[in-house]
């Protein structure tokens, strides 16, 4: 008997965050890497952020917070969800988290029973399922290929259905496709699920002012009414107000949800930091001309990207409606051989063949479900990624 728990073989580290990880250790090695992993905004937090951060510090606010988090965000929480997406809720329908990932881990661990299923569209991000299997939930993967523009069909939705679904989760733009949800594909995909009173929504929001080319963003709770009662609408200050660091995401949900959340974080975390909290009463009642202003200088980076990897043998690269990821196809490369004479069998022994032979982090497709595919975020300097994209297409000319 070992001393590690079984749960844990039932799950893997973060692929993401390990990639990240990895490049910055090989660049403080002293090594020529360019991470292209971290889905991590290169924009630094914005000033006035910052100084509600400090103030709230200088002004003695630095002790616990409520579990459910400070009574000023979840009143600036129900106000930015009115204002951006016309959903009504209370203070008491919303819960605070250290980072979206923990108020997604707190719901599944608060709803789950064993065995239940939870419908999770592929490619998805890393975590969902791992986290559903954490609370001995069952994550039911549904293929969403390239060719469906890596979206969830109602078809493949009312057969993945079944008197075990418990959750279907949502996400829009999405980690790790960038592919955006329209409202006639949530209205859709609303349909079905008003066939079965059974099945929540999951919607992780997280993207949600990353968006480009006048896309339009809706959430499924403001597109079929009727479904907001068993909506959790999850967001995040990280992405779009670059605030990773600072661990702030939060759930709006059903009372009753909500309050077995904060009972699950209440023997956890109990709270995200005080001073983060101020910062993001801040962040989402302040200024937020700084969102369309980098979201001016991340489209042209998507556009870069995408130019460039369809230049490279081999790759295919589509051009998504948000988020600062792109989802190329390495179909291409699959069978051929590398300059020391190894077979690229998979997406992961392509991504190990750029950070080897090139120095260039990319997360493999099979971390999000649907290969042969590998992520890139563009969320770091256009001269990095110019670099890059050089690099990648340098390898791929190299392979025979
Ligand atoms: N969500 C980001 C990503 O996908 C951060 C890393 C993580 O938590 O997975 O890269």
């Amino acid at each position: 008997m070992g001393i590690i728990a079984d749960r844990l073989s039932r799950i893997k580290p973060s692929p993401t965050v390990a990639v990240s990880n990895k490049a910055a250790e090989m660049k403080a090695a002293g090594e020529d890497v360019i991470g292209l992993g971290a889905g991590e905004p290169d924009f630094d937090t914005p000033e006035h952020i910052k100084q509600a951060a400090a103030a709230a510090m200088a002004a003695g606010k630095t002790k616990y917070a409520p579990v459910a988090g400070i009574a000023e965000l979840r009143r600036a929480i129900c106000d930015k969800l009115k204002r951006d997406n016309g959903l009504t809720y209370t203070p008491d329908q919303i819960t605070v988290g250290c980072g979206g990932k923990q108020t997604i881990y707190n719901a599944m661990m608060a709803t789950l029973n064993p065995g239940d299923q939870v419908i999770i569209p592929a490619p998805y991000w890393v975590s969902y399922p791992d986290i559903t299997l954490l609370a001995e939930g069952e994550p039911v993967i549904v293929d969403c290929p390239e060719s469906d523009n890596f979206k969830l069909k109602p078809e493949a939705l009312e057969a993945a259905i079944t008197p075990k679904t418990k959750w279907l989760m949502l996400n829009s733009p999405s980690n790790p496709t960038g592919a955006a949800y329209t409202r006639a594909d949530l209205k859709a995909l609303a349909e079905v699920l008003l066939r079965h009173p059974q099945v929540w929504v999951m919607t992780d929001d997280m993207y949600e002012f990353i968006i480009y080319d006048d896309f339009e963003f809706t959430t499924i709770a403001q597109v079929e009414p009727k479904l907001y009662e068993r909506t959790l609408t999850l967001n995040g200050l990280s992405k779009a107000y670059c605030m990773t660091g600072w661990r702030v995401g939060y759930a709006a949900g059903a009372v009753d949800v909500i309050k077995a959340m904060n009972k699950v974080q209440s023997q956890s975390t109990t709270s995200t930091s005080t001073i983060s909290q101020w910062a993001s009463v801040a962040a989402l009642d302040g200024d937020h001309s700084f969102i369309a202003e980098h979201n001016k200088v991340f489209k042209e980076r998507r556009d870069l990207v995408v130019a460039m990897l369809n230049q490279a043998t081999g790759l295919t690269c589509a051009t998504p409606e948000g988020a600062f990821y792109v989802y190329p196809s390495c179909a291409g490369t699959i069978g051929r051989q590398t300059p020391d004479g190894k077979t690229i069998e998979t997406d992961e022994d392509f991504v190990t063949y750029l950070l080897e032979a090139e120095g260039v982090a990319a997360v493999h497709g099979e971390a999000f479900g649907l290969s042969p595919h590998f992520r890139i975020s563009y969320a770091t300097s256009t001269e990095a990624l110019e670099e890059a994209c050089r690099r990648i297409q340098r390898a791929c000319a190299a392979l025979r």
